[in-house]
């Protein structure tokens, strides 16, 4: 069976990180931060978190283990897929223990890692010893049980993408950001075609009035308890 769990990204804006679990392989689509919950305790640059520690106590990482740099447990994740290099999806990827591996566009991980590279040195920039792995459109990116696919979108950065993820119960469609007006729409119409040939059993997909995301199917509440 697949279940998907989203630990961000609900009634709020961004701070997507969807765990998608088959058959014992997990892995989260985006692992981006919380403006909401971050900006509840944090008003950088004279209020800023001092340690990951900090960030899973007051609520705004979700507690679990095998996932974080801090936490000494083994890692429990297959892999993070990211979307695009907006924070809201992206910037928490900083946090991760460096043996999950994160995929990502060839363009996304320019862009993140020149970012890292300008901003202030700290843990929440700090991405060494990432462990990198690339993804042009179309090529498929198999993590035992499940594969994922991922196809270009147009967004307001470049180098954004859609996932298509075939699981044992069939395929989720995960649109990340996405735009049908602008330059590239071609892009974004050949993400919306190859989703509905897969006819997915669940399409998460973002919206910011906010609206939070639409499923197909029961959206597990987060145990926090992991
Ligand atoms: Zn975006």
């Amino acid at each position: 069976m697949t279940s998907i769990t989203a630990y961000g990204g609900v009634g709020e804006i961004g701070g997507n990180k969807i765990l998608v679990e088959d058959k014992g392989t997990r892995i989260f689509l985006d692992f981006g931060m919380s403006f909401k919950s971050r900006g509840a305790y944090y008003s950088p640059p004279f209020l800023s978190p001092k340690s990951e520690q900090a960030l899973v106590e007051l609520g705004i990482l979700p507690r679990i283990n095998g996932l974080y740099r801090f936490d000494k447990t083994e890692p429990a994740f297959d892999g993070v897929f990211i979307s695009h290099a907006h924070i809201d999806h992206s910037g928490h990827v900083s946090m991760l223990k460096r043996e999950i591996p994160v995929f990502c566009g060839e363009t996304a991980k320019t862009i993140l890692q020149a970012v890292s590279e300008i901003r202030p040195s700290n843990f929440e920039s700090d991405l060494d010893g990432v462990q990198w792995k690339t993804f042009r459109t179309g090529k498929k990116i198999k993590v035992d049980s499940i594969e994922v696919e991922p196809v270009h979108v147009d967004h307001s950065v470049p180098g954004a993408y859609g996932f298509l993820v075939h699981a044992s119960s069939g395929t989720i469609a995960y649109t990340g950001d996405f735009r049908m007006h602008g330059p590239r729409k071609d892009m974004s119409e050949e993400f919306v075609e190859k989703a509905s040939k897969a006819e997915p059993i669940a399409i998460l997909s973002e919206g910011t009035k906010p609206i939070g995301f639409y499923l197909s199917s029961t959206l597990r509440k987060p145990p926090y308890d992991h």
